[in-house]
């Protein structure tokens, strides 16, 4: 049988912005359903902010070879992983044909 929780609105108080906002019990679920134990500490709008903020900072890497800064072509899926530029990226997986 599946446990039934009722979720009621909660008012949280926004780290960021610092403003009162309502903790929906459709997202309440959702994190119960995910087996998150915090609470959001962001209001929606600062949520927003901060995964853009976030996805910029990330997209504006070093190149692992020649050391340019731009677009990530290569997602890092363990820390070792290194990032390319695009013109690296193809060299480098152009040269090693089964290296990938
Ligand atoms: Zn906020
Ligand atoms: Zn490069």
């Amino acid at each position: 049988m599946e446990e039934q929780i009722d979720f009621e609105a909660k008012t949280l108080k926004c780290k960021e912005c610092e403003n009162d906002f309502i903790w929906t019990p459709g997202e309440q679920k959702f994190f119960y359903e995910k087996g998150l134990k915090h609470k959001p500490t962001r209001c929606k709008d600062c949520r927003v902010k901060h995964r853009k903020q976030v996805e910029s900072e990330f997209y504006k890497v070093t190149c692992a070879s020649c050391g340019i800064i731009g677009d990530v072509m290569f997602t890092p899926k363990e820390e070792r992983a290194k990032i390319y530029c695009k013109d690296c990226f193809d060299k480098k997986f152009l040269n090693q044909p089964s290296g990938i």
